[in-house]
């Protein structure tokens, strides 16, 4: 049988799911907040549908998908029921027109160029689309996002256009070799959070920080995040595309 296949992403993910969600309860509780305030967000990137499907029978309640062509082969075959579908890679402006509709959030709102067509395709929708500004806190040529020093300027600014809401930020740190380095970039995320907050800015809420993957979820909770997006620990190590 075809389902054979996936035997062991079954099993990985029924052995982790619930250490996972247990460590994230842990890891609030240690820094004095409600296991509430932080939701798990799974990375189903490669993951195969029949699996996020079982997954989410289990109980998993947001799943990100980071590449469009791969979200929309998947979209029509996902039993998502009540679990919530996010776009969470980098996104290319002509692509937006495929996520309207589909996914909840973008985490990935880093340019003024894509901004605009969001809006543009929410007005077109009647819609409000859901963002997530994503800072480019290590400052890495590779990567996409919002420099911090132009955080608060983009924020405005893109809040300013019609149909488009910013929930919160979203940040991949650099690989660190000290966790004492790690901190400081989700600290940093978190005091950029509560300041744009207190701006009060309108169609600004700062109401979700994602932040942590994986390999630093717990230090990501120490610092205050209010989303992890968690992949391989939930469904074992990616194969290469
Ligand atoms: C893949 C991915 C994750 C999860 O990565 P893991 O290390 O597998 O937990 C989180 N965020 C984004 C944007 C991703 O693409």
């Amino acid at each position: 049988m075809m389902e054979n296949s996936f035997d062991e992403q079954y099993r990985y993910f029924d052995e982790n799911f619930a250490v996972i969600r247990q460590e994230i309860a842990e890891a609030a509780l240690k820094s004095g907040r409600n296991p509430d305030e932080v939701s798990l967000l799974a990375a189903t990137k490669t993951v195969p549908v029949q699996v996020i499907n079982y997954a989410i029978s289990q109980g998993l309640t947001c799943i990100g998908e980071n590449r469009v062509q791969e979200l929309l082969d998947k979209y029509e075959l996902l039993q998502l029921g009540s679990c919530d579908c996010q776009f969470i890679g980098q996104l290319q402006t002509n692509k937006v027109k495929y996520l309207v509709g589909k996914v909840s959030c973008i985490q990935s709102l880093d340019s003024m160029k894509l901004a605009e067509e969001i809006s543009r395709q929410a007005n077109r929708a009647g819609l409000m689309i859901n963002t997530l500004v994503e800072v480019n806190i290590g400052r890495e040529e590779n990567k996409g996002g919002v420099l911090p020093e132009e955080l608060f300027d983009f924020v405005s600014e893109a809040a300013a256009l019609p149909g488009l809401q910013i929930n919160g930020l979203m940040a991949i740190p650099p690989i660190c070799e000290k966790s004492t380095e790690l901190y400081a970039y989700f600290s940093s995320m978190h005091q950029y959070y509560v300041d744009i907050r207190a701006k009060k800015i309108d169609n600004v809420n700062m109401n979700c920080l994602s932040m942590g993957m994986s390999s630093d979820y717990k230090e990501a909770i120490a610092c205050g995040a209010t989303m992890v997006r968690i992949g391989s620990s939930l469904f074992g190590k990616r194969k290469l595309r």
